[in-house]
Order: C-alpha cells, then sequence, then structure tokens
C-alpha cells in the first residue's frame, strides 16, 4: 500500500474523513502523541488498526471524541466529578474510564465493559472528529512496543506501507500519551497512567491515588486495572538505562563507559566524554516529556546499542517522563556512584 503523507489544513480534511468512513485508517496529530485513528464504532476498521500496530486483542484503544454529546453516546452513566473534569480539561490530556454502551464494540475496548473516552486538544483532529460524525478510537501510531510517535516522520518510519494516509500536524506539544483515570466513588479517581494533568492538577477537584502499576512493574499475569501498562513498551532497539545521580557522579560514571555505541539523554550540566552520544533531554520536565521519544528514536538511528538516560526528577509533568522510561529501560536503575543496588 502506498502512503500519502499530507500537512494538516482543512483541505484535506474531506479526504481524511472519507477514509474513516469507509473504514479505513490514518494517522492524525494530536497534542500529546499522533494516533492511529478508526472509526471507534466499525469493529472492521478498529480491526486493522491492531494489526497494522501488531498491538495486543486485549489492550483497550482510547476513543476520542469533540463534544459531550458523544460522551453520552459511549458512557452508561457520567458522575458529576467527571463533567466537572471535563470542564476543566478537555480539550486536553486527560482520559477518563466509564462503563460502556453496548453499542460500542467490546473489540475497541480491549473486550473491556469500560470505554476511555478524551477530547484531544487538536483543532485539526477535532474537524475531522466532527465531521466523520462518530468518535476515533486512536492508540498511539507506532509499531506496538517502539516509542510513541511524537512527529509525522515517527509516524512514516513506522507506518510507511501499511497504512493510506498519515496527517502531518508537526511536533506534538507535551510528546507523552494523556493522563489515564478511573474513578473510586463520588469525590475520588485512581492515576492509571501519568500525562500531562499531573496528580497536582487533579487534586484540586478530588482525592487522588496513583495505581501501583505507574512506578512498579505489573505481574504479566495478574489482573491489571489498565491493560496497556503490562505490555513492554516505548523501547527503542538499542539497551536504555536509567541513570541515577547528581551532574558530578554521571560524569564520573559516563567516563568509565568504554563500549561504542553509548548514547546519553542528560539535563545539559554534565561532562561528557567524547565517545559518548549526546541526545536532547532537558533540564525541565516539559522539556523531557517532549524529547524522551524522539531522542530514543535518534538513537536508534544514530546506531547506539545502550543509552543511558539521567533520571528525571518525578514531581509533576516528571512522574509520566518516569513511568514510560521506566518501561523503555525495562526497569533498569543505574546508581551512577555504583551504589548498592547497581544493577547492569
Ligand atoms: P495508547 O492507545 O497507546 O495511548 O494506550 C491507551 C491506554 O489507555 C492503555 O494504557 C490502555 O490500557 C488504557 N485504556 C484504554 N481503555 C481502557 C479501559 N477501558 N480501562 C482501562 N484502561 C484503558
Ligand atoms: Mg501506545
Amino acid at each position: 500500500m502506498k502512503t500519502k503523507l499530507v500537512k494538516a489544513s482543512d483541505s484535506v480534511l474531506d479526504e481524511a474523513a472519507e477514509i474513516l468512513k469507509n473504514g479505513s485508517i490514518a494517522a492524525i496529530p494530536t497534542e500529546t502523541v499522533y494516533g492511529l485513528a478508526a472509526n471507534a464504532y466499525d469493529v472492521e476498521a478498529v480491526r486493522s488498526v491492531f494489526r497494522a500496530k501488531g498491538r495486543p486483542q486485549d489492550n483497550p484503544l482510547i476513543l476520542h471524541i469533540s463534544s459531550t454529546d458523544m460522551l453520552y453516546d459511549i458512557a452508561e452513566s457520567v458522575q458529576p466529578l467527571a463533567l466537572k473534569l471535563a470542564e476543566n480539561f478537555w480539550p486536553g490530556p486527560l482520559t477518563m474510564i466509564f462503563p460502556r454502551k453496548p453499542h460500542v464494540p467490546a473489540e475497541t475496548c480491549g473486550g473491556l465493559d469500560t470505554a476511555a473516552v478524551r477530547m484531544p486538544n487538536n483543532a485539526f483532529t477535532l474537524k475531522l472528529i466532527e465531521r466523520c460524525g462518530f468518535p476515533i478510537a486512536a492508540p498511539s501510531a507506532n509499531t506496538s512496543g517502539l516509542p510513541s510517535p511524537t512527529g509525522a516522520a515517527h509516524v512514516m518510519a513506522d507506518m510507511d506501507g501499511k497504512i493510506p494516509l498519515v496527517i502531518d500536524g508537526g511536533e506534538c506539544r507535551f510528546g507523552v500519551e494523556s493522563t489515564v483515570i478511573c474513578f473510586e466513588g463520588e469525590d475520588a479517581v485512581r492515576i492509571l497512567r501519568p500525562g500531562a494533568v499531573t496528580p497536582e492538577m487533579l487534586r484540586e477537584y478530588a482525592h487522588v491515588a496513583v495505581d501501583s502499576g505507574v512506578l512498579e512493574k505489573t505481574d504479566p499475569s495478574a489482573k491489571v486495572l489498565s491493560p496497556g501498562m503490562k505490555y513492554k513498551h516505548y523501547s527503542p532497539a538499542a539497551e536504555v538505562y536509567i541513570l541515577k545521580g547528581d551532574a558530578d557522579t554521571v560524569s564520573r560514571f559516563l567516563k568509565t563507559e568504554n563500549r561504542n555505541g553509548t548514547g546519553f539523554l542528560g539535563f545539559g550540566d554534565e561532562e561528557i566524554p567524547g565517545n559518548v552520544t549526546v541526545f536532547p533531554y532537558g533540564r525541565t520536565a516539559e522539556e523531557q516529556a517532549e524529547n524522551l521519544f524522539a531522542s530514543l528514536r535518534a538513537a536508534d538511528a544514530a546506531g547506539c546499542t545502550q543509552v543511558y538516560v539521567r533520571m528525571p526528577d518525578t514531581a509533576g509533568l516528571g512522574l509520566a517522563v518516569y513511568n514510560r522510561l521506566l518501561r523503555a529501560a525495562a526497569f533498569r536503575v543505574i546508581e551512577a556512584d555504583g551504589g548498592s543496588d547497581a544493577v547492569r
């Protein structure tokens, strides 16, 4: 199949909407990462998304909507707290889980009786959903297991030849996927996946629990609240290690690293030996979120075989950065000063 790459503009809305209405799929920009879009109510279209990504069937998709009317078409019930959060965070990177109506296909929701819903904050994609008139199911537009795409070139690297259309909306603003929450009673939520809507932001409206699966390895055989968290994720071909320590200890550690093909993502205050290739990361959580996936992909493209990433601060958006990084690194954390829990 020939894949067409076009810039997001009103003139491609019709073509993109036709493709989705006809049961085919297309990659679309959002403010988090690029999505691989299908009519959420069309089982065959949804199957094509799973196939193109190589995504496990039990990993549910997020339904993207352009109006709260669409939410009522999906959700069996919507509690007042959900409406309040929608008012404050939609359109934006917050996904909420609701009991689903029977007409929402089980395939879209990984066989669960719930559906994850969000309104993305991207002008083109909102117009596209509106034009389609149905919710768009869209997981990240990468091959399952690889780092999520934050630019159209990443999507092309994974999807060229597999889907008819990729819409280039520029670089994604946040660079990490949405925050996923479920409700626990009337005034509490649980974060299943951290994102740009942080625990601190949610605490203004509700009691907030952070699920243990956010920072811990989940048992692959256990029943988990968010099936996506149990899979190997976000990993480039290179071996990724999280490097914990201050600038001095990290610099000293890297000087002892003599292997060829070593890459590093740091804060910018380290001294990097000449044999180590540095990729953009940043000092703030916002920069790190924006750069993480692109830099992991760039490290692969540069032929790196091992990549060290300096341990981020986990406050605010940093929790989302660390959550993705832990999975990219298969939970390998190294103490740069060679401390007792160093693993390598
Ligand atoms: P992605 O499509 O790559 O952004 O991943 C979607 C995430 O949302 C995965 O981690 C899923 O496990 C999670 N998710 C989607 N639907 C549900 C649901 N009904 N219940 C719990 N988690 C969900
Ligand atoms: Mg994904």
